[in-house]
């Protein structure tokens, strides 16, 4: 009997992670893991957030490493990919298969997450506010790398055997370019059993990413319920950014967007560029600073399923800044025209030099387009702060302030519902993952009253046999 062990997003958002076994002792035939169990790990994320969060992610890894020979990968996001290089610096010597968007979006983000990694670790080091001497690094940048390394790319729709009784399948997720779902079957001599792992579940309708493949049939489900509890605004992401760039150009000064450099910056520019090309609003200039955003939004245009994306994404407006001093040459925009740079809460990078200057005057409007946490600059702006302190400089806030509602990369509640309609058979039990304890405990009772749906809500470690 296979059994699926739960070791993160359990209970939480972020550190997804989920250790799928078979048993030697179920088939005659001898598989990886020494013994004859086969095991294969559905995302190895990081855990992001509270302090408490994060220092799971020093914790020892709860199975063997050496004895995991695969790790399949349903997308780029660090909270789903992040820990891979801590998991080849313990010791792992396996494939990891993913699709090659989601390949090419893990070049940019672990690289960058190991950075940041290094980076803190010096930091600490320097001021001396590490307790432990030296503070470390959770990977390094050498590390990432031997991770990329590890990487075989398989396209959605085609099985893929990993020896010798578990197979895998991906489906497009619609949540990020590469995004997948994973069906997976496990062959044993008596029985075989499907589980369907649903990754981040993207939208449906929604600029850029496309509407996510309808289910395949499944014993069990494994399936994220991060708006568990919530709906999306219905007001059209069009109408909304049509009206803000109005209003911006009467302001006469730049619309500044703070956006997440992969994924939410591509949307943007997406959603611009289609307002322009149907003559909805004027053609404006539309500056690109950050790398990362520049690196990502290449990768989203060079992808052949993204056909129709290409042309909005590298139109002659789009205009890059990579450099430091592409950057700098920003400092005298003064529109009309749309600067976006990163990142989207206000945490740090670009945005911030701008922010200094384009803030105190009143012809400039900032847009804020995602989830503002409690604490960032970008959740006080949202509360109408008169203020906010910039590197060490408290700058007034006389620009316009808009919210752009709906620029989620998840389903809500309803579009949950709507995703599994298309199963013809109930699964005998979903996994609810990926939400924190409110959000999980409302989908599990939507999906009992409307769906008639048994689910579970795992907890961090638990292991269900299938
Ligand atoms: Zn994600």
């Amino acid at each position: 009997m296979p059994d699926i062990a739960f070791h993160g997003a359990a209970g939480t958002v972020t550190g997804s992670r989920y250790l799928v076994t078979s048993r030697a002792s179920a088939s005659a035939g001898r598989g990886h893991g020494g013994n004859g169990d086969e095991r294969v790990l559905v995302d190895c994320g990081m855990f992001q957030g509270s302090k408490e969060l994060r220092q799971r992610n020093w914790e020892p890894a709860p199975f063997d490493v050496a004895q995991i020979p695969f790790v399949v990968l349903t997308h780029a996001h660090i909270d789903h990919s992040g820990m891979l290089p801590r998991l080849v610096r313990q010791g792992f010597k396996g494939a990891i298969i993913s699709t090659l968007a989601t390949f090419e979006l893990c070049r940019l983000l672990l690289m960058d997450a190991a950075k940041i990694q290094e980076e803190d670790a010096a930091f600490l080091n320097r001021k001396g506010l590490s307790k432990h001497a030296p503070a470390l690094p959770l990977f390094d940048a050498r590390d990432a790398e031997r991770t990329l390394e590890r990487f075989t790319t398989r396209p959605y729709d085609e099985w893929t055997d990993l020896p010798e009784r578990i197979s895998v399948r991906f489906g497009n997720a619609g949540h990020l370019l590469g995004s997948a779902t994973v069906e997976m079957r496990i062959q044993e001599t008596d029985r075989r059993t499907t589980v369907l792992f649903s990754g981040d579940l993207g939208r449906f309708g929604v600029p850029l990413n496309p509407d996510p493949d309808p289910p395949p049939a499944a014993d069990y489900i494994v399936l994220e319920s991060t708006y568990g509890d919530r709906r999306h605004p219905v007001e059209s992401l069009y109408d909304q950014m049509q009206a803000l760039v109005l209003q911006s150009m009467k302001r006469g000064g730049v619309l500044v967007i703070p956006a997440f450099a992969v994924g939410r910056a591509q949307q943007l520019i997406y959603v611009l560029n289609t307002l322009m090309r149907q003559k909805r609003i004027p053609d404006l200039p539309i500056h690109l600073d950050s790398p990362m955003a520049v690196h990502a939004t290449r990768i989203y245009a060079a992808h052949p399923d993204e056909q129709e994306a290409r042309g909005e994404l590298t139109a002659r407006n789009v205009i890059s800044h990579s450099t430091v001093e592409e950057s700098k040459a920003l400092n005298s925009f003064a529109g009309p025209g749309i600067l976006i740079s990163s990142s989207g809460m206000l945490t740090g990078g670009r945005i911030l030099h701008h922010l200094k200057r384009l803030l105190p005057d009143a012809r400039n409007t900032v847009a804020l387009a995602g989830y503002q946490a409690a604490g960032t600059r970008g959740r006080d702006l949202q509360d109408h702060a008169a203020t906010i302190r910039i590197h060490g400089e408290e700058v007034p806030v006389r620009a316009a302030v808009a919210d752009l509602c709906g620029f989620s990369g998840h389903a809500d509640t309803d579009e949950i519902v709507r995703w599994l309609d298309a199963l013809k058979q109930p699964p005998k039990t979903i996994f609810l993952t990926h939400g924190e304890p409110e959000a999980a405990a409302a989908l599990a009772t939507t999906l009992q009253q409307r769906k008639g749906i048994a689910t579970r809500i795992p907890r961090l470690g638990e292991v269900a046999n299938l």
